[in-house]
């Protein structure tokens, strides 16, 4: 943390926001903030340069003519990949997942080229388009309760060697791959296809960014029943048959 004040990065929200995603970012702020936390929020948008100072950074989903544009403006700054390299966090939502992975295909059925920060491939599904709740269980070395989540996207993302599983679903597609996976992690940069926003149904995510920004094992506890009511009621709704 620089100047005693966490800084958050919330990645284009011009080009990437569906389905909520922007509350990922008030979220993540809150949260620090209950926990007596200087948080200096910093909304980039896709005409200006990524600062490479950010102690978390939020990438949202998007359709996909701008997620083409957010891959070709993230590639020619190059600011994501210098702060993932000296080590942020990164936690990115479907279009912002493909965008962290080596490639996926792009508005005009071509490959385009991601960050290369996940080991990840994403690919067009020739399946129906996932929709829907999603229920998972988080891979267990993170410690987290069950995944809650929306999904909607036609991306299909395998996980190459060096990715692990975020999470693998009970109910819902995930990657997509037929093989349960949800998500992908790799010590900081994680991404997910769960929107909702997935930081409001799941605030212990939310929290796992915090304390691997602060480098501490635990945080101050918070009165978390709103976010434990809209957890119920998303987790119910997930095992309903549609
Ligand atoms: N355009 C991508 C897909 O359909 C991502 C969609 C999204 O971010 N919701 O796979």
């Amino acid at each position: 943390m620089s100047d005693n004040s966490l800084r958050v990065v919330w990645v284009y929200p011009d080009l990437l926001s569906t389905y909520g995603d922007q509350g990922n970012v008030l979220v993540v702020e809150r949260r620090a903030r209950q926990r007596g936390l200087d948080v200096a929020r910093l909304d980039v948008r896709s005409d200006q340069p990524i600062p490479t100072s950010g102690d978390i950074y939020l990438i949202g989903g998007g359709e996909d003519r701008p997620q083409r544009l957010a891959a070709e403006r993230l590639r020619r700054d190059g600011g994501l990949n210098r702060a993932a390299e000296n080590g942020a966090i990164l936690f990115s939502v479907c279009a912002g997942y493909q965008i962290l992975g080596h490639e996926f295909i792009n508005d005009l059925g071509q490959r385009e080229p991601g960050l290369g920060l996940l080991d990840v491939v994403s690919v067009r599904g020739e399946g129906q388009r996932c929709v829907g709740d999603v229920l998972g269980d988080v891979d267990a070395r993170l410690g987290l309760p069950p995944l809650t989540g929306f999904e909607n996207h036609q991306g299909v993302t395998h996980l190459g060697p060096t990715a692990r599983a975020f999470a693998q679903v009970r109910f819902g597609n995930g990657n997509g791959t037929g093989d349960g996976t949800e998500g992908a992690y790799n010590d900081t940069v994680f991404g997910t296809y769960m929107h909702g926003p997935v930081l409001a149904r799941n605030p212990q995510i939310a929290d796992l960014l915090l304390k691997l920004a602060l480098d501490v094992n635990a945080l101050p506890p918070t009165d978390d029943r709103w976010y434990e009511a809209l957890r119920n009621e998303r987790i119910a709704a997930a095992q309903q048959p549609a």
